[in-house]
């Protein structure tokens, strides 16, 4: 697919509008609120501060933009022609970032979902909301959607198991 619009331009299409109902975290929210979990929002004192977490469940969840976080193989997910280092350099900063806030958060006991920006304006809501659920209440350590076919995502690949955790 062609690159036809402006970073700037997508960048305000993939954040949505703020304050609307549209935005991906809002419809996130919406629906956990709507089958009744309990969760705080952008909680400082956790790193990468997750968009919403589940204290009880002891999970933390990301609303993540395929532009700016880089979602592997998305077609939003697109690297700006004009300066190319620039861009690079900026996906690759936020990339790593991201990977040791998911690590951060894996090794002080959190479990960790991804939620696709794509994914909240394609799939049927009902396969997110069934997806989250799932994973809250007896799920594994990470959790992404749209889920990957082949392996995980590569941020996730460096997590700690839980298995392997020393007794303190
Ligand atoms: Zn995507």
């Amino acid at each position: 697919m062609n690159d036809i619009v402006s970073p700037q331009t997508r960048s305000r299409m993939m954040s949505g509008i703020r304050g609307k109902n549209t935005s991906p975290e809002l419809l996130v929210r919406r629906l956990l609120h709507r089958i009744g979990f309990r969760f705080r929002l952008h909680m400082k004192d956790l790193p990468g501060r997750p968009d919403i977490v589940l204290p009880k469940h002891r999970a933390a969840i990301f609303v993540n933009g395929c532009f700016w976080h880089r979602h592997p193989g998305c077609r939003y997910a697109t690297t700006p022609t004009s300066n190319k280092e620039f861009w690079e350099a900026k996906f690759a900063a936020n990339t790593s970032r991201d990977a040791a806030n998911y690590e951060a958060l894996a090794r002080g006991g959190w479990r960790v979902a991804i939620v696709w920006e794509c994914a909240t304006r394609t799939s049927e809501e009902r396969n997110i909301e069934e997806e989250l659920s799932n994973w809250i209440t007896c799920g594994d350590t990470t959790l992404e959607i749209p889920k990957v076919v082949d392996g995980q995502l590569p941020a996730f690949s460096n997590l700690p198991s839980p298995t392997t955790d020393e007794p303190s």
